[in-house]
């Protein structure tokens, strides 16, 4: 059972988590008409009445994006405002999670974006480890990322985790604990909620935004944090045939965090990931606001 924050920020207000209840009717519960953000938020180690949110700016501004291809206008101030209002008033203990949704909440019949009504709401949950900090086994997926000319893939539109739902699940029902989906073209694309790094002779190699990723805000601190320590960065095409020989393969993203990959199929990876390592240490010292070169990238929320 997850641990639902108590309060819910729902129809422009906020009210307790379990009123805030939508009609079976609802235009984007039948037609994947959503969008959504997806934050981590902790109490600062070092001050506890403080909640640090990790690039507060980047995923407001990518749910406003977002919220374009549903024909809403919702600008990122607007969103920033209601989630720091939103931990004020649940004052949370533990690591938590905050999903801020947009979606077509008109219970007309047919689908469209235009002339409809729209809502935005704000719920959140402890969470701890989404996946395990000791590394993923992965299947590569039967299905395939959707392609940009069918699917605005620069929102996380809530329709398109239908695939990553089918690949994770397929994956779990093999024996593995992660999917990695490749793209139209059979190039390395992201895992169902992730985004993909290898490492090849010291050099971090991931598949760049013409690959049909989603534009994940882990992906790009660790890209400006790599580049940072001196590492080699390359964005391009990945073959899948170079995951299976990478000296080290991680995933990112919110929930995720870095993750190391052990295994992809029947290619196990090697034990020792140096990069993967120091990687997680700079991310976790950052989003702990242990980092004094990368507090920009930290919103504090005074509880007191
Ligand atoms: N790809 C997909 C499909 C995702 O759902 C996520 C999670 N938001 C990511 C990548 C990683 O994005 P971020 O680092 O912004 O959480």
């Amino acid at each position: 059972m997850q641990n639902f924050l108590p309060i819910a920020y729902f129809q422009n207000q906020f009210v307790p988590f379990a009123e805030a209840k939508i009609s079976i009717a609802t235009h984007a519960l039948h037609y994947g008409t959503g969008a959504f953000g997806g934050l981590r938020g902790i109490r600062d180690p070092q001050s506890a009445n403080n909640i640090l949110l990790f690039r507060l700016d980047r995923h407001c501004q990518r749910l406003s994006n977002s919220a374009k291809f549903l024909h809403y206008d919702l600008p990122a101030d607007k969103i920033q405002s209601v989630i720091v209002d939103f931990i004020k008033k649940n004052k949370p203990e533990k690591s938590f999670y905050i999903r801020p949704f947009v979606y077509t909440s008109d219970l007309g019949i047919a689908p469209r974006l235009h002339k409809i009504e729209k809502d935005f709401f704000v719920y959140g949950l402890e969470l701890g480890d989404y996946l395990s900090p000791e590394g993923v086994n992965c299947r590569i997926s039967s299905w395939h990322r959707q392609e940009d000319r069918s699917f605005p893939l620069r929102g996380k539109i809530s329709g398109a985790y239908i695939t990553s739902s089918l690949a994770k699940t397929e994956a779990v029902e093999s024996g593995f604990d992660e999917a990695i989906l490749l793209n139209s073209q059979g190039k390395v694309c992201e895992a169902s909620g992730m985004n993909i790094f290898v490492v090849r002779d010291g050099k971090i190699i991931t598949p760049g935004f013409d690959q049909d990723i989603l534009e994940g805000i882990t992906r790009d601190s660790i890209i400006t944090l790599a580049k940072a320590s001196g590492l080699e960065v390359v964005e391009r095409a990945v073959d899948k045939s170079e995951l299976l020989i990478a000296d080290e393969v991680f995933l990112s993203g919110t929930a995720a965090k870095i993750t190391p990959v052990k295994r992809i199929e029947n290619y196990a990876l090697p034990v020792e990931k140096p990069i993967t390592e120091k990687l997680r240490d700079k991310l976790s010292a950052i989003t702990e606001n242990r980092d004094s070169n990368y507090k920009h990238w930290v919103y504090e929320v005074p509880l007191a």
